[in-house]
């Protein structure tokens, strides 16, 4: 390992457009090209070796994401989900976080690709990728009117709930300790949605679904199973991450699991504190490969979207996860999969060549 701001990290989970959002929208577009107060801009990536991947477009309920962090915080906790979010206003949202996507990639920050060959020349090309990704399908209307259009603007990725019940589905509240088995999966929209993702070539995430929501989809796709950004539930036993089970009809579908920074679900103990030692990621992802196989493990950091391990609370800290890895006794070539080689694959046979 003689550069450690490569292999490049493309990875499946990050937030930067709600944060931007929040910012004042495509007025605060500029400082992810000049260098902001977070986790992910250009200057940043550039330092650790990202090179783009998930970029979530997401639909925040009223409930005050300060408040949630805390109550994670304790040594046990169960949020309630916040209530559903009509169409009405979701819709705006969805529309003005991609206007946020499609300015970044107007400004020359990204480019939005819609295969695994566009990414791969964006990425050696040196500049960004970013895949348009919607976290909980409140936008999409019962009809699929608006999945069809969105798709034709360029959406390759949709999580059928953010936890949050939709008309799709139900996900998995936030607990801890707690199994994912918590309440009921898809309705018959969401089986929907699964088949005419199949069609049109969108990856379905099930990284908010809970266990049973889980296994509809595992029923009624015919694509790889993909957790984003989830963990190993036999690890840290919070709702939100995957049990063994979970994991053995990812690998038999030969999808992937992202692994989530968020150190609510890094910690054995669940709770959203963030002195977590790099060693804690590597043994999630041991366990990760050891049920997994080394082709269907990557990264998935909700960056911008959660408390993260100190040492990694921007993407110009990466090289110190790289450096981990080696030293954890990964060979290049396991790095270069984790890294971007296998999200890479996975895209590729859930889009198709
Ligand atoms: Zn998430």
């Amino acid at each position: 390992m003689s550069n450690l701001a490569s292999p490049l990290v493309f990875d499946g989970h990050n937030d930067v457009l709600l944060k931007l959002y929040r910012a004042g929208g495509v007025s605060a577009s500029k400082s992810f090209v000049t260098g902001r107060d977070g986790a992910i801009d250009l200057p940043s990536a550039t330092l650790g070796g990202f090179g783009g991947g998930f970029f979530a477009v997401y639909v925040p309920s009223p409930v005050d994401l300060e408040f949630k962090f805390e109550e994670m915080a304790k040594p046990t906790y169960d949020l309630p989900l916040p209530d559903p979010i009509d169409w009405e206003d979701a819709f705006p949202v969805v529309m003005s976080q991609a206007a946020i996507l499609f300015d970044l990639e107007a400004r020359g920050a990204l480019t939005v690709c819609k295969t695994a060959a566009e990414i791969r020349a964006t990425l050696s090309s040196g500049k960004m990728a970013a895949i348009f990704h919607i976290e909980g399908a409140e936008a999409i209307d019962a009809e699929l009117n608006t999945l069809e259009v969105l798709y034709r603007a360029g959406l390759r990725s949709i999580g059928p709930v953010w936890s949050r019940s939709t008309i799709f589905g139900h996900g998995v509240p936030f607990r801890y300790p707690s199994e994912p088995d918590i309440g009921p999966g898809l309705t018959d929209h969401g089986l929907r949605l699964v088949k005419r993702c199949d069609e049109l070539g969108i990856m379905v995430d099930l990284s908010h679904l809970n266990e049973a929501g889980f296994w509809d989809v595992a029923r009624h796709s015919s694509k790889p199973l993909v957790a984003t950004h989830s963990n190993a539930h036999a690890i840290c036993p919070h709702s939100r991450n995957l049990t063994d089970k979970q994991l053995a009809a990812i690998r038999e579908s030969d999808g992937m699991v992202g692994l989530n920074f968020a150190v609510a679900f890094l910690r054995d103990d669940g709770r959203m504190l963030a002195d977590v030692p790099l060693e804690q990621m590597l043994r999630h992802l041991d366990h990760l490969i050891e049920h997994l196989g080394e082709d269907r493990v990557g990264l998935g950091s909700d960056y911008d979207g959660a408390v993260v391990p100190e040492e990694l609370t921007s993407c110009a800290g990466l090289p110190k996860l790289r450096h981990a890895m080696a030293k954890h006794g990964y060979d290049d070539a396991l790095i270069a999969k984790l890294c971007h080689e296998n999200w890479l694959r996975v895209l590729e046979k859930t889009w198709g060549a």
